[in-house]
């Protein structure tokens, strides 16, 4: 196989798709990409959409886009939209391969009329809660129910009259004729089809029986000539029973491949936990910027790249793991330490007055935009007598080992000057709101003459010419590793972070960042990196910080070696 030559990266799962082709078991590679519609994707979608849209490219293979929208009862159009727009985001293309569940509708239907005429599948009349109480348990063997010997005939009958409305929600299923002593439970005559009246967002009311996912999932992929069918490992003990349908249908037969799903500390990746935070406000919205979904990542300032660099490192195993978070503000920051312009901002500002610069003079200094990569150019930036700088910057009485400014010390202003702090003044309450300096003209950063050092750099805005600006801070949104972590009685909103967001609403940026477009992002200098929120205007700026800049991954990592 000439083509997967190339193939590096060589995970189990490439395994045993090479070995798949080296048998000719398959002749070609086809995945599939299969979300519900019942809300956002996440980070751990990421990881399923990279490698099955990778594996299908490295060899020279395709990869569909299907909704599995079996189930009508949730809302379903805008979740449909947002997960079209999220995976081609990530930077993957479907072409003309999108796919509902419910296109096989018909072909379900028939399929099950085809089980039921050889005796494989019969309409149970038990309750819900009776069905529950005759599949038994792990230790013990379920009960047959009294309707599974109706005959073909009747059982014909039975499912052509669900289909046809004449049965109310829950008098009857369709249930595969399999073995209630299996200890595989799911092979204990699993429900194939319930009756749900109820309208579908693509369907309409055509229906009223609904096949379960377990019915549709491995028929759907059959149908498309999916090779290789690759799910998390809760669809492990599910692989006998849609290789059980296969069988007795004699259809394609697509392999199913389980890896362990992706967990990362301080976050959850469970669409209906994280639809309860969306719906009780614990956050605003799918797109939160706090939330784990590919649109809050993006929000945030995260790169598709920095998400895809991220799926690639953790690749894929079927043992379980918890990664840490770490790794992924570590993708991130390496990918925006090369690509984000370097600009100051003032979180908190603090005035300072640089007491023997002139009045009115304004200089224009040279900044680089980043020092990584050259061609990313210079830029000015308007020095002035009344500065901001960052309240933080400044301590009165200073801790040891304190090298920013502090009364009778020096610092420098980045691409400015050496300056001394002179005096200090105070509000009525005894708080610093001014502080006095004096600059050393001999010192211009970029100058020859400027050659004297001193340890502390500080950021700096001109506040006659800086900008107003909201920023927005984020905390991890909970406060343990793992948020499930909980005592008895409460969940895992226990563990919601109160502080993991908090807004500035009187920073001050650089003028250069006056038209910054949404979504472009910055690294300000020595705060991290930041991106302009998709409701930033002209009238209000406002950006999200993405990451910090202290990087404990790579401190993990050398600590490790
Ligand atoms: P959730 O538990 O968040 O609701 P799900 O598995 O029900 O997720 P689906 O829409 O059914 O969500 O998932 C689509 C695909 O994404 C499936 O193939 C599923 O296995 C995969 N997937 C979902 N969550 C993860 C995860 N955390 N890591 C890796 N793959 C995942
Ligand atoms: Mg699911």
């Amino acid at each position: 196989m000439g083509k997967t030559d190339s193939i590096h990266s060589s995970d189990f799962i490439r395994q045993i798709i090479k070995e798949d082709l080296r048998t000719n078991k398959y002749n070609r590679v086809h995945t599939r990409f299969p979300p519900e519609p019942n809300g956002y994707l996440h980070i751990g979608h990421a990881k399923s959409i990279c490698l099955n849209f990778s594996i299908a490219k490295e060899f020279g293979g395709l990869c569909n886009l299907r909704f599995d929208d079996t189930n009508p009862t949730k809302e379903q159009s805008e979740y449909i939209e947002s997960i079209m727009k999220d995976v081609r985001w990530l930077g993957f293309d479907w072409e003309d391969r999108l796919f509902y569940a419910s296109d096989y509708f018909d072909k379900l239907y028939d399929y099950a009329v085809q089980l039921i005429k050889d005796g494989n599948a019969y309409i149970d009349s038990l309750s819900a809660q009776e069905i529950r109480e005759y599949r038994g348990t792990l230790t013990e063997a379920g009960r047959d129910s009294p309707y599974r010997n109706r005959s073909v005939e009747e059982n014909l009958d039975l499912f052509k009259r669900m289909r046809a409305g004449e049965f109310e929600d829950g008098t009857c299923v369709l249930r595969a004729k399999i073995d209630m002593s299996s200890t595989n439970l799911n092979m204990r005559d699993p429900v194939m089809y319930r009756i749900l009246h109820s309208t579908h967002h693509r369907t309409g009311d055509k229906w009223c029986i609904y096949p379960m996912y377990d019915f549709a999932h491995g028929q759907s992929d059959s149908i498309e000539g999916i090779t290789h069918s690759l799910c998390t490992l809760e669809f492990e003990d599910h692989r006998l029973l849609y290789d059980w349908f296969i069988e007795q249908l004699k259809i394609h037969h697509s392999q199913q491949i389980e890896f362990a799903r992706l967990n990362i500390s301080h976050t959850i990746l469970s669409k209906r936990k994280l639809l309860q935070l969306v719906e009780e406000k614990y956050v605003n919205g799918w797109n939160d910027p706090r939330m784990p979904t590919i649109s809050g990542l993006r929000r945030r300032g995260y790169t598709s790249e920095a998400i895809r660099d991220f799926c690639e490192r953790i690749g894929v195993a079927k043992t379980y793991t918890v990664v840490d978070i770490a790794l992924l503000e570590h993708c991130i920051r390496e990918d925006l330490n090369l690509r984000a312009p370097r600009v100051m901002a003032v979180l908190r500002p603090l005035k300072l007055v640089i007491d023997n610069y002139p009045e009115n003079k304004v200089e224009e200094l040279d900044a680089v935009n980043n020092p990584e990569d050259d061609s990313m150019g210079t830029r000015k930036i308007p020095f002035s007598r009344v500065l901001y700088i960052e309240r933080d910057d400044f301590q009165e009485e200073p801790q040891k080992k304190w090298f920013r400014l502090a009364p009778g010390r020096e610092v420098r202003l980045k691409h400015a000057y050496i300056i001394k702090c002179e005096r200090v003044i105070k509000d009525e309450t005894g708080e610093v709101i001014e502080l006095h300096c004096t600059y050393d003209p001999e010192t211009k950063s970029g100058c020859a003459k400027a050659e004297r050092k001193v340890k502390g750099t500080l950021h700096w805005v001109s506040a006659g010419h800086s900008i107003k600006a909201e920023i927005r801070l984020y905390d991890y949104l909970f406060l343990k590793s793992n948020p499930d972590d909980v005592e008895e009685g409460s969940d895992f909103k226990a563990n919601l972070n109160p502080s993991s967001l908090e807004t500035l609403t009187s920073c001050r940026i650089e003028p250069s960042l006056a038209d910054a477009k949404s979504g472009t992002r910055y690294q300000f200098l020595r705060l991290g990196y930041f991106c302009v929120d998709i409701d930033s205007s002209d009238e209000k700026l406002i950006f999200n910080r993405t990451v910090s800049l202290r990087d404990t991954w790579a401190k993990i990592q050398k600590a490790q070696k």
